[in-house]
Order: structure tokens, then sequence, then C-alpha cells
């Protein structure tokens, strides 16, 4: 299912889900006349944080450009690393500012300046060391006119030697669930492609598609999975609500 409808998230190395998450329900629920809804969608993290300082890290692309603030949800991260930028970034640290983040990674590369960290780890010439010019000059006055990082995580990472952080997903650990399912309505009846309600046929939880699909945030899950859940068991037993 994941190679046919959401082949990237294959690439993710964590699989978020737990013994008989296998698409089984959904699977059911279709031989009996369900529609699926967004079985493309998942969410994917880049757990670069905790420690929550790492934020104060410039994460840049396969072209050494930046392409996000670095402080955001390790889901949107995920995200924009996996579909936007082909599965590969860079964390990037000068000595002063320098952590490792508390799911290992590996370090890349190492110089005493922008330009050999570049070099190593194959930019194009002078990309990187733009990139960081300009971080720089709006950090020293706590500023990110670009992607506007929090000012807290706003430093200018400007004291030798400098580092890279493997952040690619081929190659370092990237987490991965998926959010389609079965296509219901607000009582979580099951629905036909046309639109009709199956008799009898609930799904909720990640048999569903829900509330998360297709932007997840932390707490979706357990929050739509129980809410329509008990809405499911409220309709099976012939109550109302
Ligand atoms: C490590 C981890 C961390 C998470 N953290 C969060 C979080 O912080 N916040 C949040 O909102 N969500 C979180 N989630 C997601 C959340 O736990 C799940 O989305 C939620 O439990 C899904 O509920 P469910 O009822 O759809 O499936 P499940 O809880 O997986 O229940 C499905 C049940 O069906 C059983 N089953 C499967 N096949 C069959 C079969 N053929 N016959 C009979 N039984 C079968 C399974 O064994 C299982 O008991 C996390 C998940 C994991 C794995």
């Amino acid at each position: 299912m994941l190679g046919l409808h959401a082949p990237a998230l294959r690439r993710c190395s964590f699989r978020v889900g737990a013994e008989g998450d296998d698409g089984s329900g959904i699977q059911l629920g279709m031989a009996a006349g369900g529609a699926t809804l967004h079985l493309g969608a998942g969410s994917v993290s880049l757990p670069i944080h905790p420690p929550k300082s790492m934020s104060r890290a410039v994460l840049v692309n396969r072209h050494g450009q930046r392409f996000v603030n670095e402080d955001v949800y390790m889901g949107r991260l995920g995200d924009r690393v996996l579909l936007e930028q082909d599965g590969i970034a860079y964390l990037l640290f000068d000595d002063a500012n320098f952590e490792r983040p508390a799911i290992e990674r590996d370090l890349l590369a190492v110089g005493e300046s922008w330009q050999e960290v570049e070099a190593e780890l194959g930019l194009p010439p002078g990309a990187l060391q733009a990139t960081m010019a300009l971080y720089n000059r709006h950090a020293r006055n706590e500023e990110d006119p670009v992607f506007h990082k929090r000012p807290a995580y706003l430093k200018p990472l400007d004291t030798p030697p400098f580092a890279a952080i493997d952040c690619r997903v081929d190659s370092s650990m990237f987490a991965a669930f998926t959010l389609g399912g079965l296509h219901t309505n607000a009582w979580s009846e099951v629905l036909t492609p046309g639109g009709e309600t199956l008799p009898g046929l609930y799904a909720a939880g990640r048999s569903s598609s829900g509330l998360a699909a297709p932007g997840y945030s932390s707490g979706l899950s357990l929050g739509d999975g129980s809410f329509f859940g008990r809405r499911a068991g409220t309709r099976a037993a012939g109550r109302k609500g």
C-alpha cells in the first residue's frame, strides 16, 4: 500500500506504528465496498530537537540554501525535507553553538571556514558561504527576515570550526506514518465511492482518513481516534449521540 500510494515514505527508516498496523483494517473496509481518502498522505518527522537549542543551527538543502525556519515543529521539518528537498538536508553549527541532537546523527563535514564545509559537502561553490553571510548578518540583530525563526534561536554562526550534521533521509533517522484511510462521515460511518453510507460499517483511528490528513500535528491521532471511535460506538449501539 505504501509503494502504491505513498512511495516517498518508504525512504524513512523508522515506521511509527504498532504490531498489526498493516493496512488490513482499510483493506477490509474496501472489500466491503468502502471508499478511501488521502491514501497518499503521511506525517514525516525529522527529529533534530531535543534539545530545543538545536534550533540555533541552520538547515540547508543540496543547493546550500535555507528553506525553512529551523525551530519549526519536527513534523513540518520532515515533510519539507522529504517531499520538497528530495530528502537531502544538512544541519550546520559553529563551535560556539555546537550540540549533538538527542537522536544520534553523523557528523558529515568539519572545516575552519564555511567554504571548507561547503566543499566537503560538495555544495555549489559560493552557495553556502552566501547563505551563512546573509544569515549571520541578520542573526547579529536577532532577526531572520527570510524565514522568521524566533529571536531566541538566532545566533550568528561565525566561530570556527564549523560542522555539518547528516539530515538526509537515506542515511539518517526520519520517522513516518500514514494518515489516509476509509472515507467516513461525521458519525464514523464508512461511505461508498458514491457517497452513500455502508450500513453497519464504521471506521475510526488510523483505519479512517481523519482530521489529520493531510497536515499532522502531535495529538491529532489520539484526538480523532478517541472522538470518532466514541461516535462510532454510540451510533453502532443504536443511540443518537
Ligand atoms: C511510538 C508512537 C508514538 C505515538 N505518539 C502519539 C502522540 O504523541 N500523540 C498522538 O495523538 N498519537 C500518537 N501516536 C499514534 C497513536 O498511538 C495511533 O494513531 C493510535 O493508537 C491509532 O489508533 P487505532 O485505534 O487506529 O489503532 P491501534 O491503536 O493500532 O489499534 C488497532 C488494534 O487493532 C488490532 N488489530 C490489527 N489487525 C487486526 C485484525 N485483523 N484483527 C483483530 N485485531 C486487529 C491491533 O493489534 C491493535 O490492537 C503514536 C504512535 C506510536 C506507535
